[in-house]
């Protein structure tokens, strides 16, 4: 099974996919921490991503869709995979759509999230990770137990780069004019159901799969 999340920045895409992914056994594919994985290596794809990410764009459809065609040919996706934050503009779903089926494989269903900007905004500038794990806080209803360091590895967790105000609304422009179009593209496919992204991992996951059962 491919399932995609479709949503905001902060919507909370990453938390629901890393969940989803450990229920159904499939990998999680993250463009935002594959490319995050490549600035800490300092590689020339993380030289080239973080000139976009760092100012609120999105890094060009090229690069990334050559990262995902190149992700899901690895053999553990033979069974699926949970697309998380990519396709992020009509372009790349279109090639993304040709390359499952040149492979025998389709979008089995996208979910988009739900969340207004406000709480986008609320929601990402209380928002912290981990640098070594990924793991992610939310320092109002979900903090690290002691308050500054990562529950799973120790790591003292960080406001990301891209999380500054400045930052986040120039992603959100860029999710509106770019992103969100997707979601009537998918609409027309007959493949999206929405999920209230509400605040608090617990509510909004049951959101997700009660809409994934009944659609
Ligand atoms: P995320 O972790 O999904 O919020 O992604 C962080 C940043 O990585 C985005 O703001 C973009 O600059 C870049 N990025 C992630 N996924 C994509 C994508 N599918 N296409 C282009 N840029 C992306």
């Amino acid at each position: 099974m491919i399932l995609m999340f479709l949503g905001a920045p902060g919507a909370g895409k990453g938390t629901q996919a890393v969940k989803l992914s450990e229920i159904l056994g499939i990998p999680h594919i993250s463009t935002g921490d594959i490319f995050r994985a490549n600035i800490k290596n300092g590689t020339e794809l993380g030289k080239l991503a973080s000139s976009y990410i760092n100012n609120g764009k999105l890094v060009p459809d090229e690069v990334t869709c050559a990262i995902v065609e190149d992700r899901l040919s690895q053999p553990d996706c033979e069974k699926g995979a949970i697309l998380d934050g990519f396709p992020r503009t009509i372009a790349q779903a279109e090639v993304l759509d040709k390359f499952l089926e040149s492979i025998g494989k389709k979008i089995d269903v996208v979910v988009n999230i739900v969340v207004d900007d406000q709480e986008v905004v609320k929601r990402i500038s209380q928002r912290r990770v981990c640098p070594n794990c990924k793991a992610t806080y939310h320092m109002g209803h979900r903090p690290p137990s002691n308050g500054t360091n990562c529950d799973a590895c120790g790591t003292e967790v960080i406001l990301r780069d891209d999380d500054t105000p400045e930052v986040i609304e120039k992603r959100l422009k860029e999710y509106h004019m770019s992103t969100e179009p997707l979601v009537d593209y998918y609409k027309a496919k007959g493949n999206l159901i929405e999920s209230e992204g509400v605040e608090g991992i617990e509510k909004s996951m049951n959101n997700t799969i009660r809409a994934l059962i009944m659609r």
